[in-house]
């Protein structure tokens, strides 16, 4: 087995933007609905964490999403991506309100965030905590961020022989974007192993049916792990196909490690693992590029509850982690997904999508407590 530096440089060198700053510019995008309630628990964690590491950090506050295009006709102003890019080395953006139906000149601006900004790779921990009669869940969903059916090339015609209406839309799978997701889930196998010294990594696909675009995505997953074999000979390679995916996703979750899929399926599949560790409230995420890391909660703005004061900031605080793992601050990351499971495991603070009665700010300062 190789040693864990080399596990260790191997992921950094994949990342590129590990930048071990000690003194770092965060935006802040908080977006609609409960965004709002949960990126300050981001921003308080990390201003605790702060002096305890010998980071500090300055917080720039910037707008994007459904209320900004109502107020400014621009859900994703060029400022908030000029300061992202020429300010920020990392950022936590919280949800955005999309409407279902189309609004001209509405586009979703996280979508155009990760296009504008490179963020080729959308990393999302599932992971339960530790407890008696619990399914030990431990997975690593790596989405590829840029192409697939995101690219939104959609038209709407009308059908010659039935005289109705027809809806075309193009997914696009490309080697380059592939080649790199490959590449990243591969390296944060590897990582993975520091812990645990048998790990997989599960390309899922539906190449049975889009031989081509899943097929090329399949095809080139096999040949990124293939061509570095010395590397990742410690990894078992599987494929599995999206739907057998699913059902063995809910029936055995204890047996998949790092999960890399296609843009759709990641992002299905991961609201879909949330469920096995009780809430959305609880997953979170990273967008990763070469310039710059975005924290991100998987779940969207949750108008149901937006405004209650009883949003989990679980998702946040654990995005907050992992944007400064990212960052190359790992300790730091660490010890706030410690602080969290020790809240989890306790099970007594809790908000109501967990089964509990506190609200989003009794979990922060029980979280912070705990730091
Ligand atoms: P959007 O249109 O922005 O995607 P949505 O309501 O369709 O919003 P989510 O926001 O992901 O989708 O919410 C799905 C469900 O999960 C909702 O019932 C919501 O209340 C719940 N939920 C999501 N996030 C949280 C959270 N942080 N805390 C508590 N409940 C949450």
């Amino acid at each position: 087995m190789l040693r864990r530096s080399v596990y260790n440089r191997q992921f950094q060198r994949t990342i590129g933007n590990i930048s071990k700053k000690s003194n770092l510019t965060i935006g802040l995008i908080p977006g609609d609905g409960i965004g709002k309630e949960v990126i300050p628990s981001g921003r308080q964690v990390l201003e605790t964490i702060g002096p305890k590491h010998g980071l500090t950090f300055n917080f720039i506050d910037l707008q994007a999403g459904w209320q900004t295009f109502l107020d400014t006709g621009k859900a994703l102003p060029v400022e908030t991506v000029k300061t992202l890019r020429e300010n920020c080395d990392g950022a936590l953006f919280g949800a955005v309100q999309s409407p279902t139906t189309k609004v001209e000149g509405y586009s979703s601006p996280i979508v155009a965030l990760r296009k504008e900004l490179g963020l080729y790779a959308n990393i999302r921990p599932v992971k339960s905590v530790d407890t008696p009669g619990n399914k030990k869940v431990d997975m690593v969903i790596v989405r590829e961020n840029t192409e697939d059916l995101y690219i939104k090339l959609e038209k709407t015609y009308i059908d010659e022989k039935t005289g109705t209406r027809v809806a075309d839309a193009t997914k696009r799978i490309s080697e380059v974007a592939t080649r790199r997701i490959a590449k990243i889930a591969l390296d944060i196998a590897l990582q993975r192993l520091k812990n645990n010294g048998n790990v997989q990594l599960t390309v899922t696909h539906k190449s049975n049916v889009l031989s081509q675009s899943d097929g090329l995505f399949r095809e080139v997953c096999k040949e990124v792990f293939e061509s570095n074999k010395t590397l990742y000979s410690d990894i078992q390679y599987n494929e599995q196909i999206i739907d057998s995916m699913v059902y063995r996703l809910f029936r055995e979750p204890e047996c998949f490690d790092v999960i890399v899929a296609p843009n759709l399926y990641g992002d299905i599949l991961s609201d879909g693992a949330a469920a096995l560790v009780g809430s959305l409230g609880v997953v979170p995420s990273a967008n990763v590029g070469p310039g710059i890391v975005i924290g991100e909660p998987c779940h969207g703005s949750a108008p149901d509850i937006a405004g209650k004061g009883i949003s989990n900031p679980i998702a946040t605080i654990r995005s907050t982690a992992l944007m400064l793992e990212f960052l190359g601050h790992s300790q730091a990351a660490q010890d706030i997904q410690t602080a969290v499971d020790s809240n989890l495991r306790e099970d007594k603070i809790k908000t109501p999508d967990l089964g509990g009665k506190n609200s989003t700010s009794d979990v922060v300062n029980d979280v912070i407590r705990r730091l």
